[in-house]
């Protein structure tokens, strides 16, 4: 019976080690820093195991392997000596299911459930261990590293965005977060790739005032627009010289002082290039505290605008606002297989609706950038576009742009 003792303690063992890892594993920043502030020496203890991860886990790889390998050999042989070698495959069975339960499955859930407590109260036993196994760490990691170097895989980094990326649409195919999520993760990604070009309002789209206007007039139309923040130019509308925030031109209505010009109360604006990353211009706007840049086109010319309520919803998809008139589709279906496209939909924006993967080859943003890249120059209405998705047909041309296009899939007609 002492030997049944000693092959659950074994197990007993193996499972606080499997326990200890993902503790280990499944720390937070978050979790070290306040450890360290909270827990004073017996939390640096834990920070200081975490910095050196790895040989921590090599240190919980040889104990939990050696628990589980000693445990096997005691329960063969004891079913040996008391029932016959017929009986070992039974044996090896049953110890397994053990070894599962006890010894990893079970101990690894509690590990994960509390691996604050876990990891404070083992750091101690840890770093008696990293320091016993150290000689053959070292050795272990010699072999392991020329096996490793054999197989030709040494250079690559552990984690790269692409494999990150993949393992996110995995995770999301399978289930493991709700659309929302997985969307909001892979624009997190897509936001370096992204320019401030696809998502800004363009110009001939923009509410905007004239500077010298007074404040009088221009409210009735700023209410009319419902937006909260409106920019303003200078005789023309491409030359932008300010931002009016309309809080501000409500309390000059309020206390009477509304016979001043626009340019009395607007505030600079903030120019951003538009082949500028979406994720930079997010970053200065946070870092500024601001909600709107001017996008200005590769001529120093103004090419839209662009707000923070534009960039968070190219993480979280469309939001609506009270006042926000709905805008027109992007993209609507017309027919099995074909669609009506805006000619400034972003590029990306169609190959999520439509499953495909148009790229441009220069740097166009949007479909009717992208048309013209591809053919050079400006089309006339009804020229098109073959590519391997399907077949782009130039709807209508505004002024030196194309205004719609249609997509017909290539396999809408079979
Ligand atoms: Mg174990």
């Amino acid at each position: 019976m002492v030997e049944i003792s000693v092959v659950f303690i074994l197990l007993l063992i193996s499972g606080m080690f499997s326990g200890t890892e993902v503790a280990f594993t499944s720390l937070s920043v978050d979790q070290i820093e306040r450890m360290k502030k909270e827990q004073g020496k017996r939390g640096n203890r834990v920070a200081d195991l975490h910095d050196h991860i790895d040989v921590v886990l090599t240190s919980i790889t040889i104990g939990n392997n050696i628990a589980n390998l000693a445990a096997s050999a005691l329960v063969s042989a004891l079913t040996i000596r008391w029932f016959g070698e017929t009986w070992l495959t039974a044996s090896t069975l049953v110890l397994t299911i053990l070894v599962l339960i006890l010894g990893e499955v079970t101990p690894k859930q509690i590990g994960i459930l509390h691996n604050e407590a876990v990891t404070l109260r083992l750091a101690p036993l840890l770093r008696v261990l990293a320091i016993m196994f150290a000689p053959l760490i070292w050795f272990i990691r010699l072999i392991s590293n020329a096996l490793t170097r054999l197989t030709g895989g040494a250079k690559r980094p552990r984690v790269t965005i692409e494999g990150l990326h993949h393992l996110v649409r995995y995770a999301g195919s399978a289930g493991l977060f709700n659309q929302l999520n997985a969307n909001i993760l892979k624009n997190v990604f897509r936001s370096r790739d992204v320019r401030v070009g696809a998502i800004m309002t363009h110009r001939t789209k923009v509410f905007s005032l004239e500077k010298r206007q007074t404040i009088h007039d221009a409210f009735p139309a700023i209410l009319d627009s419902g937006f909260s923040r409106v920019p303003v130019y200078n005789e023309e509308p491409e030359r932008i010289v300010g931002i009016l925030l309309v809080k501000d031109a409500a309390r000059a209505v309020a206390e009477g002082r509304d016979d001043m010009s626009v340019s009395r109360i607007m505030v600079p604006p903030v120019f951003v290039p538009e082949n500028k990353s979406f994720h930079k211009v997010l970053s200065r706007l946070r870092r500024e505290r601001l909600n709107m840049a001017i996008v200005l086109d590769e001529y120093g010319g103004v090419a839209g605008i662009v707000t923070m309520e534009d960039l968070v919803e190219e993480f979280v998809g469309e939001l609506y606002d009270e006042g926000e008139i709905e805008e027109a589709q992007p993209l609507h279906p017309v027919a099995p297989g074909e669609y009506l496209l805006a000619g400034d939909a972003p590029i990306h924006v169609v190959n999520d609706h439509l499953d495909i993967e148009l790229s441009s080859d220069g740097d166009a943003q949007t479909i009717a950038g992208f048309i013209v890249d591809r053919l050079g120059r400006i089309p006339e209405q009804g020229e098109e576009l073959d590519t391997r998705f399907g077949t782009f047909t130039v709807e209508s041309v505004g002024q030196s742009h194309v205004a719609s296009v249609r997509f017909r899939r290539r396999d809408a007609d079979e």
